[in-house]
């Protein structure tokens, strides 16, 4: 039964420019991982409301396609601004909802939302075609027209990043959107809507609450859209492709990954230190698609620069999210956290050693934390060092040869990201060039920034996103008009 207090914790979703309930009535409870709280309840949609929502993305189409592609950018810059305005607020409904913690993570992921708007904002008139050179009868010229209504599908490791990217391309380019959220983390998309739908027409975004099942399903096999763009596992990616395939419609996977970091004999100082723990999203409990979870260490340096990279775990502080005390916030749910805790066990029962951490709960109080978790030993068949956990559980190995560290760290049916540590830049550049994985960083552990051309290869995804050209390529079609003169 709905309580008062309910009542005051209801969160709508958005169709057509109105904030709705589901047709069915039912709400998802909404949990802040850090204290086993829960903070809201959001509608739980299924078909009815994908119905609506495509319905009202497809009347919106026409008109946001026929706007110049600088009009369009403008709204979109209009809507970082907002966001930027309103971080804090962000930020703070982030790391509520996420577990992530709020100064080393949340405020971050609030400004990379106003980020990928303004840049995408600025980029709109890009969309731009080509004249042909077939003489003086013909002329001959191609435009990138929009697709018409996307379908977009994010999870909720960074709900807002990875949603500010599927909307600021899709509209950039004048597609319109359905866009469902994850069940865990949907309250801060919720507010980036509300906030995007006083500056946009109706119609043009739409944001879905709901599961997977009742939810992505419909969204995914809809007659009515046009492209579907996914982020979340490889699982459900898998999924998504079959619905493309289908009804033969332009897809975009950013899946999982289980990324390698190599580093060279030459890199044993703090500043790699400090560059292998970021480029493992530590400070994001390890739940994130690019962290590098297999770091190889060259041998001569195995010893010293895991001693150094444990003494730099010990000082990080794990705790609520909501404190700025925290470096470290909280697993995201208790599911989360028991795949977590079984892949540790799993990796102690095989043989594995563990350097630092382990299942224990690392701090008093109900939420799901765990703390940095380091193993060794770990053989390149074991769970533990293929799949990918999505915790802060690094497996390292030591390596000698370079060849053969580098055959070990492509094999993966994975390719999403790759961390190459060394001072000898033409050593770290041939290293980059054998990796097989869409996105290398070298001597760096940070983030996508916009204008990088960013997504996977292999069973980590199809497409580009972050970029120029992956907006043009995922969310245009190219038509030929030839005429004679
Ligand atoms: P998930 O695949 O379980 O869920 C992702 C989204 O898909 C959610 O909104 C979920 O409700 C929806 N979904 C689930 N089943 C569905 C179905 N049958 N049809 C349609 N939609 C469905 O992933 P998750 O646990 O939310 O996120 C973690 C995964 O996301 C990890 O594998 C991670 O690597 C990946 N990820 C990838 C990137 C990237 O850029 N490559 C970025 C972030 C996360």
């Amino acid at each position: 039964m709905t309580t008062v207090d309910d009542t005051a914790r209801k969160q709508l979703q958005l169709i057509g420019g109105s904030w709705v309930e589901a047709a069915s009535s039912e709400w998802i409870a909404v949990e802040n991982p850090g204290r086993r709280e829960t903070i809201a309840l959001v509608p739980s949609s299924g078909e009815p409301e994908v119905e609506a929502a495509v319905a009202a993305a497809k009347a919106a189409f026409g008109h946001w396609r026929s706007l110049p592609a600088r009009e369009r950018g403008q709204l979109l810059t209009r809507i970082g601004d907002k966001i930027a305005e309103n971080a804090e607020e962000l930020a703070r409904l982030i790391a509520s909802e996420t577990g992530n913690a709020i100064r080393t993570q949340a405020r971050g992921e609030a400004a990379s939302g106003a980020d990928i708007f303004r840049f995408y904002g600025q980029i709109a008139s890009e969309q731009k075609g080509e004249t042909l050179p077939f003489g003086d009868d013909l002329l001959s010229y191609t435009v990138r027209e929009p697709l018409g209504v996307v379908g977009a599908i994010v999870p909720w490791n960074a709900p807002v990043t990875l949603s500010s990217l599927k909307i600021a391309m899709a509209l950039a380019m004048g597609n319109t959107i359905v866009l469902k959220t994850a069940e865990l983390a949907p309250l801060a998309v919720l507010k980036l809507a509300e906030w995007a739908d006083d500056i946009l027409p109706s119609g043009v975004l739409n944001v879905l609450t709901g599961t997977g099942e009742a939810v992505g399903e419909p969204l995914s096999v809809h007659p009515d859209v046009a492209k579907l763009t996914f982020t979340g596992s490889t699982g459900v990616g898998k999924k998504i492709l079959a619905a493309a395939a289908d009804r033969i419609v332009p897809v975009t996977l950013e899946l999982g990954g289980k990324s390698p970091a190599i580093v060279f004999a030459d890199s044993d100082n703090d500043a790699t230190v400090d560059g292998v723990i970021a480029g493992m999203r530590f400070t994001r409990q390890g739940q994130s698609c690019t962290a590098g979870s297999r770091l190889y260490l060259h041998e001569d340096i195995f010893d010293s620069f895991l001693e150094k990279l444990v003494a730099k775990l010990a000082g990080l502080k794990i705790g609520d999210p909501l404190d700025e005390s925290s470096d470290i916030g909280a697993i995201v749910s208790e599911k989360q956290y028991d795949t977590v805790c079984r892949y540790i066990r799993s990796g102690i029962e095989q043989g594995g050693k563990l350097i630092t951490g382990g299942p224990d709960r690392p701090v008093d109080g109900d939420g799901f934390y765990v703390a940095p978790t380091i193993f060794v030993g770990a053989e390149e068949g074991w769970d533990i060092t293929k799949e990918e956990i999505f915790g802060p559980v690094l497996v390292v190995i030591p390596w000698r040869d370079e060849a053969d560290v580098i055959a070990k760290a492509n094999d993966s049916d994975y390719g999403l990201a790759g961390y190459v540590w060394s001072k000898d830049i033409t050593t770290a550049i041939r290293t980059a060039n054998a990796l097989e994985v869409g996105w290398v960083q070298i001597n760096r552990g940070g983030g996508q920034l916009p204008g990088m051309s960013y997504g996977g290869n292999k069973q980590s995804g199809i497409g580009r996103e972050y970029s120029v050209d992956g907006a043009l390529a995922s969310f245009t079609q190219v038509k030929n008009v030839t005429i004679a003169l």
